[in-house]
């Protein structure tokens, strides 16, 4: 694929094997970026990426773990060419009530959203610096603006990933690297489909435009923040939820 909006540019996506980060990835690919799909199963990561066809590889990390991180991104620069843009997308829930949250629930969605995504700016931002460019997207949630209850870990993390987009940011712009971050509302995907479905629908219920979001639909706003369409745009926040918590 050689037309395109990221055509010559190569990605790296975490939590790439299914749900949103498959979809950010697919649309990448068809914008005419290379892409390296990441996930904790690597298998399931190279079945992904096989998907895609092409310039699309599938790889094993962790996104908590430090030394899995910094290897990502070396990894895209020795077998995608180069490191243009890295989404911070993996992600998981433990929802429960204060009543009921442990500490372990609590930690472990703070340690992937958070921590996960740190090292990930941390990791790419450092090449990018280098090369004067770049184009990082972290996917927050608009649990993270309004705050949901059940969410107190996942909440704090989400709004946690803002802070940490605004901060580095700032710190990275007089080197030619962006830093910007989507806020999902209620999308349609293995993770939301674990609610209860009451709860989906009471949440669907909600959203002015009456129904839930699809994976493609987040794909859309990273793709333009990682594209030079945003070429003048660091520190947002964009809100893909259909009307909601406007
Ligand atoms: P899914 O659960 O469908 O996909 C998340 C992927 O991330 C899974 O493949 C999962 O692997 C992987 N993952 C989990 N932990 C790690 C880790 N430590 N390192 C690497 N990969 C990991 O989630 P969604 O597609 O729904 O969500 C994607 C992102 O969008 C998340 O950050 C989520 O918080 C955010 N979001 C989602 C919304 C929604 O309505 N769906 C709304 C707002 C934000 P495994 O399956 O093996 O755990």
């Amino acid at each position: 694929m050689s037309a395109g909006l990221l055509a010559g540019r190569s990605a790296v996506v975490t939590g790439a094997a299914q749900g949103i980060g498959f979809e950010i990835a697919r649309l990448l690919r068809e914008h005419g970026a290379a892409v390296l799909l990441a996930d904790l199963d690597g298998d399931r990561a190279a079945a992904a990426a096989a998907e895609l066809g092409g310039e699309a590889l599938g790889t094993a990390c962790d996104v908590t773990d430090e030394a899995d991180m910094d290897a990502l991104a070396a990894k895209a620069v020795a077998e995608l060419g180069g490191l243009d843009v890295f989404v911070n997308n993996a992600g998981i829930t433990r929802d429960a009530s204060l009543k009921k949250m442990t500490v372990d629930d609590f930690d472990a969605v703070v340690t992937v959203h958070l921590r996960g995504t740190w090292l990930g700016v941390r990791a790419a931002s450092a090449v990018m610096r280098e090369r004067k460019s770049g184009s990082i997207v972290n996917i927050s949630s608009l649990s993270g603006k309004s705050g949901n209850p059940g969410q107190t870990n996942y909440s704090a993390a989400k709004a946690g990933i803002v802070g940490l987009t605004k901060a580095a940011a700032k710190e990275v712009a007089h080197h030619g690297v962006r830093v910007n971050a989507v806020q999902p509302g209620l999308i349609r995907t293995p993770m939301t489909e674990a609610m209860p479905p009451e709860v989906f629908a009471e949440r669907e219920a909600a959203v002015p435009m009456r129904r839930a979001g699809e994976p493609r639909e987040v794909a859309g706003a990273v793709v333009f923040l990682a594209s030079d369409l945003a070429s003048y745009m660091t520190g947002a926040v964009l809100e893909v939820g259909g009307g909601r918590l406007m």
